[in-house]
């Protein structure tokens, strides 16, 4: 698919979405069966809207949720009432907690890309060539680069820094729940607004990723997040409460800390938050999980500022 392509498809009115949106769910069940396909669920917004969507085609669906040990008590509270509601729900549960992810294999800081390469650089035995080049760059450039002011954490820092916290408490459980329901194919929420990684994945395979090692549906991949809110309004769906009552963008763990660094060029991360929304979880990181010194070195703040203190900052 071009970008023109993905473009077109995003301006789309809500209404014929839907109806593109279903089809590509048919086509999904057609392909697999219908029992041998999940939808996947955070209890987020939009995966509340794939799932209301995909159940008025198949009410019996399978649904997974993965509780991953840092979700939000609003989150839980949500899921347990659509389980309640008649929704196909199976809640997995990682064989590690968070805590000792964290400690065998180190903390989910700053990107993805940036903690595999300061768990290589300071874990692993590279070539001298490698090494430059995730130290320096190459002839190439500097993909995959460190960034410079990400390069004090080599030295002794005092905790371990690791990607492999997704694969431990998302991934491992959900292939494993997978291979003993017989899923052939799973359909996700997954939309190529969100970033650009997703849109670079959109752009390679659509909605059905049929062929991939992993068969994947992403059939609200071209909508967009004020879609989402429409559909929501117009279909009088109950969101988490992690929306209603604390006005959050975003669900999702609350300890992550991938992409707080982001979130502080705008505002506060999504951490300090917790201060206001849930003080026990926000003392927990602080105090229970290190986050305090974590924070301060990979330079995060552990404190609330307001906008106005934010803009002198600049
Ligand atoms: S989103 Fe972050 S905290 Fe949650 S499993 Fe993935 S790396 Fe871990």
């Amino acid at each position: 698919m071009t970008n023109n392509e993905l473009v077109m498809l995003q301006s789309l009115p809500l209404e014929i979405k839907i109806l593109k949106t279903e089809q590509r769910i048919r086509e999904c069940l057609e392909a697999f069966g219908k029992d041998n396909v999940a939808v996947s669920y955070s209890g987020g917004k939009d995966s509340e809207v794939l799932v209301d969507i995909c159940r008025k085609i198949y009410k019996n669906i399978k649904i997974l949720f993965v509780n991953t040990g840092q979700e939000f008590p609003e989150t839980i509270k949500q899921v347990l009432k659509r389980k309640k509601e008649g929704y196909n729900i199976d809640i997995v549960i990682p064989k590690m907690k968070y805590a000792d992810v964290i400690l065998k294999y180190g903390y989910p800081v700053i990107s993805k890309q940036t903690s595999t390469t300061l768990m290589k650089l300071r874990e692993q035995n590279l070539s001298e060539k490698y090494r430059n080049k995730l130290l320096y760059g190459d002839e190439k450039g500097n993909a995959g680069k460190l960034p410079e002011k990400y390069k004090h954490l080599l030295g002794e820092v005092g905790f371990k820094i690791s990607p492999k916290c997704c694969d431990e408490l998302k991934k491992k459980p959900s292939k494993k729940w997978r291979k003993e329901n017989k899923i052939l194919c799973v359909i996700t929420g997954e939309m190529a607004g969100e970033s650009l990684l997703r849109k670079k994945e959109y752009l390679k395979t659509g909605c059905n990723a049929f062929d991939n090692n992993e068969p994947k549906s992403k059939p609200i991949g071209f909508w967009m997040e004020n879609d989402i809110y429409e559909y929501i309004q117009q279909n009088n769906l109950r969101i988490s409460e992690c929306y209603t009552k604390f006005k959050m963008k975003r669900t999702g763990c609350y300890g992550c800390l991938f992409g707080c660094h982001i979130e502080e060029r705008t505002g506060n991360n999504r951490i300090v938050e917790l201060m206001d929304s849930h003080p026990k979880l926000y003392k927990h990181l602080m105090e229970d999980l290190n986050y305090k010194e974590v924070m301060k070195r990979i330079g995060l703040r552990t404190y609330k500022i307001d906008q106005q203190k934010l803009f002198e900052e600049e």
